[in-house]
């Protein structure tokens, strides 16, 4: 491929314009971006989207991207969190640039600069109670008023800083705050706190700290030590760039990041909130962040959702500053396409139902061949067995049914997909009155043929009783039924009653014994399958369905 066809295909965007400029103006030479989670909960969908800007600039300008975990707030953050972050960067396709890197790494120079900026008396301590602070610090429409402690010499200030620092005061009794301008129309630039005492336990530092340096202050300095060029952010740090600009004004630090907001990736049907995705994992509405429900890159990834269809489809959602919401099924359509492609076919019966071919000898049975991909001839071909006793989906058979239904019915013929035409002649039903059996003539000359004299109506998908293996399927759907579940005072009040259903006896073809961990198969006419991650083995087939072949949701919205 040349260089310009290269240049061709990188999306577009007003962040790739800005660089694009500061690279022909020679403000850059090269381009360094990050990433920077906080380690308070696993990686979402919202987040892909970040990580793709990041990484996705990093890689096509040459550049370099950062993963810096921004692990100001040890009471929330856990190493485990850690660690299953950097996987999902890394399971999406991802590299970061060198070591890891953590905001902690930089705690002795952000707290240099504290004492820099206290010695241009451009900060201090303060002691107002928390409530009070508030209280000083104003409305969106009325300015704020000085703290009695604004003014207190720079020795003293010192002094009470390293204090805080050793330990001397309890948490939250004193804060060091910057001194900027409590009258200005940005309720950020109204002397925010840059240090807080709190006694707890730093999953890097352990107990060296008992004082901690806020997000804003910390978020800049960090980008700065790091010579980050592009510092992208979601827009509701737009209000605070003036103040990441403050601070890096204010220290002797030569590199000055440029801050760029773009807008958060929402999501219909789910949430993008670490918050709320806690709480479904706390109250066990879920099994666990990576539960194939949860819109987690882990989840997905449990679910069936391949990296490819995830990054095609935070392309495809574009970076502006408009805020708007996604439905769900343009991330399924990702799905849906790429698996489309690449899925292996197999046969399974959901829910089972006992055909019996009377015409069939007892103990015959044929090995036929079916394409892996009805597309892709290299993909190869499957055996599947023929034989006397076969399954097919209860869905599939009605006693009488008007001319648009496609599958079989009591006195009429159907093909079994791959194999042969089958005629139903009579019903068995069990104690409970429920059919239980099916009695059916097979067609001896109908394999790759249609019958000569007669027509079979659709064709359906079967398994042979003794060629087939029992697996356990899990039919996920939307884990909220309503659009906007955010919005709810309550998010379990809005939770899909459904979005789990487990099917303990499905049947499922022999070749998928073979099926690996997290390998994906559409089976047909059912929907995308994943061989369960964790719980599935040869002995214990365990599938989790991916997602179905068709948008179910749109009619079911369209109605009410
Ligand atoms: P949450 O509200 O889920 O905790 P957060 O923004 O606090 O999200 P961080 O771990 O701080 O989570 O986020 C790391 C990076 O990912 C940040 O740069 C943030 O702006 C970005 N990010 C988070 N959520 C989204 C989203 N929905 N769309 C785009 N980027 C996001
Ligand atoms: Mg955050």
């Amino acid at each position: 491929m040349s260089e310009s066809e290269n240049i061709g295909n990188k999306p577009t965007n007003f962040i790739r314009t800005m660089i694009d400029n500061d690279i022909s103006s020679g403000k850059h030479q090269s381009i360094i971006t990050r990433f920077p989670p906080e380690p308070n909960g696993f990686l979402h969908i919202g987040h892909a989207k970040s990580i793709c800007l990041n990484f996705g600039i990093a890689e096509d300008y040459q550049g370099r991207c950062n993963l810096r975990f921004d692990d100001t707030n040890p009471a929330k953050e856990e190493s485990a969190y850690a660690e299953a972050i950097a996987k999902d960067v890394q399971w999406l396709g991802f590299q970061w640039d060198g070591e890891i890197r953590h905001s902690a790494d930089y705690f002795d120079r952000l707290y240099g600069y504290a004492e820099e900026l206290i010695e241009k008396g451009l900060a201090y301590v303060c002691e107002l109670s928390m409530q009070q602070m508030r209280e000083y610090r104003g409305t969106l429409t009325e300015k704020g008023k000085n703290s009695p402690f604004r003014e207190r010499p720079v020795d003293e200030n010192l002094a009470l800083l390293r204090k805080m620092k050793a330990g001397k005061f309890d948490d939250g009794s004193l804060a060091l705050r910057a001194k900027i301008d409590m009258s200005s129309p940005n309720i950020n630039m109204r002397d925010p706190v840059i240090y807080r005492i709190k006694k707890a336990h730093h999953i890097r530092t352990g107990d060296q700290w008992c004082i901690y340096p806020t997000y804003d202050f910390t978020h800049g300095i960090s980008d700065a030590i790091e010579g980050i060029t592009h510092s992208l952010c979601t827009l509701e740090f737009e209000d605070h760039r003036p103040l990441y600009d403050w601070f890096l004004d204010n220290i002797s630090i030569e590199c000055h990041p440029q801050q760029i907001e773009f807008s958060r990736l929402n999501l219909e049907h789910t949430i993008t909130s670490k918050r709320k995705l806690n709480q479904l994992v706390t109250e066990e509405v879920v099994d666990g962040w990576d539960d194939p429900r949860m819109p987690t890159i882990s989840g997905m990834r449990r679910r069936g959702y391949s990296a490819t269809a995830i990054r095609d489809f935070i392309a495809r959602t574009g970076v502006t500053k408009k805020v708007h919401t996604v439905e769900m099924s343009l991330l399924e359509n990702s799905v849906r396409e790429d698996l489309g492609e690449n899925a292996p076919r197999a046969m399974a019966v959901l829910n089972p139902l006992k055909i019996t071919l009377t015409n069939y000898a007892e103990d015959k049975t044929e090995e036929l061949l079916a394409p892996r991909h009805p597309q892709k001839e290299a993909m190869g071909k499957r055996k599947i067995t023929f034989s006397k006793t076969l399954y097919i989906d209860r869905a599939d058979f009605r006693e009488s049914a008007n001319k648009k239904y496609k599958r079989l019915v009591l006195g009429k013929a159907v093909r079994l997909r791959n194999a042969y035409v089958i005629t139903c002649d009579e019903i068995k039903l069990d104690e409970q009155g429920e059919i239980c059996e099916l009695l059916c003539r097979y067609d001896e000359n109908t394999l790759g043929k249609n019958p000569a004299d007669y027509k079979a109506k659709g064709v359906i998908h079967w398994v042979s009783e003794q060629h087939s293996a029992v697996a356990k399927v899990r039919l996920y759907d939307r884990l909220f039924n309503v659009s906007n579940p955010a919005a709810e005072t309550n998010i379990l009040d809005a939770l899909n009653p459904d979005c789990l259903v487990t099917i303990e006896q499905a049947r499922v073809e022999l070749s998928l014994k073979d099926a690996k961990p997290e390998e994906v198969f559409q089976f047909e006419r059912e929907g995308y399958f994943c061989a369960d991650r964790y719980v599935h083995s040869e002995a214990n087939l365990v599938f989790n369905r991916t997602v179905t072949l068709r948008d179910s949701w749109v009619k079911i919205e369209a109605k009410g």
